[in-house]
């Protein structure tokens, strides 16, 4: 169903590279968008400097673009609300700073830094003792200063801030659709900061103006915004705005429980951004696969989902509140499918920079050879190169088990012999390999796993793994035969 007035944004500040949480946070609103027909708006939330870092936006613009999350909005793609960064924004958040003083929403307040620590301190325990209806009759603020006062101090050019004048004792509401009803008591809301004394806006002025300049209608963003909702719901009140309707998305948890941090995610080697999972090999449509299925449940037993499929069956009301553990083991089953769907070319030009790296020389003939035989066993392309090594290199140990249950007396004997009729090969392929193998076995009366367990185990050091034939095929005659004479001499 097309609904044109569904306008949805992804509003990343641009403090350091996007993690995948923000990944998640942004493939919700691009399917939810998707779904009803909808606008998805990306909209850089630039306005606290000193957080600022350069290379996040592009970060975050290529991101999106490796997942193929389109905009439709936003820096690079324009639109009819430009400009989307909120640094360029100039004077738009002031004046509504203004307006709500106006309306006696909020306050200006001068106190110094040494004075806010004062108040600070004041709190014995945690230290921490909020700016609210309760404190704020001790500062120095114009409700509590006189009205010549406060323009004397303005006129003379004091450093003042614009703080919301959060009422004592009220409950704020508003529907979630995650979450129903939520409901704040005023009293644990702070009188929030809305103008800072340089003149810029913090988060939550620059974010309530911007979503009703926007025409945003649903607000979809992760579970740690939720305390900052009532604040934003007292200024859309204050300014006569309908407030866009609230989605909360659940935690992401550690597999250990508790908040994923990114010291556990690293502990626990789950990558933590969204670059890092690139580079790790994942592919990007099994990474917005697994990502959906982290936090909204589709009610069904399907776990793979193509794009349109996922577009089909996302909705906000089948995404659950409380915290979802993050299952590396799961991402990794969900990847191995996509991996398992490319075309040995495509997987090819996945390894070929792992290649690349790794320093290995191998023609793209050959690698497309290897991409074929361990497509479906690896889980991550990398993994071609990462647990395959022995195509590429000589093995430096064999399998302690397989040795034990694999190299009997006459494997020595017979592996030289089977090298001996390979130095013999014109056309080395996994045909005359065979061949070469079984009359060998004929020959001497032996089963042909007498010949193929000692030679899988001399080239891969190794005692599974793709068909034998094929494997010593890829690996070229002269590695066989040197890794078979080389095992002989090794393993007796
Ligand atoms: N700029 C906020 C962030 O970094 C946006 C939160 C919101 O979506 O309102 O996540």
């Amino acid at each position: 169903m097309a609904d044109d007035s569904v306008r949805v944004r992804f509003a990343p500040s641009p403090t350091g590279l996007l993690h995948v949480g923000g990944l998640r946070t942004a493939l919700y609103n691009y399917l939810f968008a998707r779904k009803h027909g909808g606008d998805f708006v990306l909209r850089i939330e630039d306005t606290d400097r000193d957080r600022y870092v350069e290379e996040a936006e592009e970060d975050i613009i290529s991101a999106l673009r490796w997942t193929g999350l389109d905009t439709d909005e936003g820096p690079e793609a324009g639109g009819d609300h430009t400009p989307y960064r909120q640094s360029e924004r100039g004077d738009l958040y002031r004046s509504y700073a203004q307006k709500l003083v106006d309306e006696g929403a909020a306050y200006y307040a001068f106190d110094t830094e040494e004075e806010l620590e004062a108040l600070r301190a004041r709190g014995e325990g945690d230290g921490t003792v909020a700016y609210d209806a309760s404190t704020r009759r001790d500062m120095r603020n114009s409700l509590t200063l006189s009205p010549e006062k406060v323009e004397r101090k303005i006129n003379e050019g004091h450093d003042y801030v614009v703080r919301l004048k959060v009422p004592r004792s009220r409950t704020i509401q508003f529907s979630d659709k995650i979450r129903g009803t939520v409901s704040f008591d005023a009293s644990e809301v702070d009188d929030q900061v809305l103008l800072k004394s340089d003149g810029m806006p913090t988060y939550h002025l620059a974010n309530i103006v911007d979503d009703h300049l926007m025409e945003i209608s649903h607000v979809i963003r992760g579970e740690e915004w939720l305390s900052s909702t009532p604040k934003h719901v007292l200024m859309y009140e204050a300014l006569g705005w309908d407030p866009p309707t609230f989605a909360h998305l659940p935690l992401i948890m550690s597999p250990e429980g508790g908040k994923l941090s990114k010291r556990d995610a690293n502990r626990l080697g789950i990558p933590v951004y969204v670059k890092d999972y690139k580079e790790a090999g994942y592919e990007p449509e099994g990474l917005l696969n697994f990502l959906a299925l982290l936090g909204w449940n589709p009610g069904t037993e399907q776990e793979l989902f193509t794009h349109d499929e996922m577009i089909e069956a996302f909705s906000l009301e089948r995404v659950g509140a409380s915290g979802v553990q993050f299952d590396l083991d799961k991402l990794r089953w969900v990847n191995e499918h996509y991996v398992r769907d490319l075309s040995v070319d495509a997987l090819a030009d996945r390894v070929r920079p792992v290649v690349d790296a790794e320093g290995y020389e191998v023609s793209d003939e050959r690698l497309r050879t290897i991409c074929g035989l361990v497509q479906e066993r690896v889980q991550v392309a990398p993994e071609v190169v990462t647990d395959n090594r022995y195509f590429f290199e000589d093995p430096d140990e064999y399998e302690e088990a397989g040795v034990e249950k694999r190299w009997k007396e006459a494997s020595g004997d017979l592996l030289l012999a089977y090298a001996e009729r390979l130095e013999e090969v014109e056309t080395f392929d996994t045909d005359t390999v065979e061949t070469e193998l079984r009359d060998l076995a004929d020959e001497e009366d032996v089963g042909a796993g007498a010949i193929i367990h000692p030679a899988r185990l001399a080239v891969s050091g190794r005692s599974y793994g793709p068909g034998v034939f094929g494997l010593l095929a890829a690996v070229g005659k002269d590695a066989c035969i040197r890794r078979m004479r080389a095992a002989v001499d090794r393993l007796g």
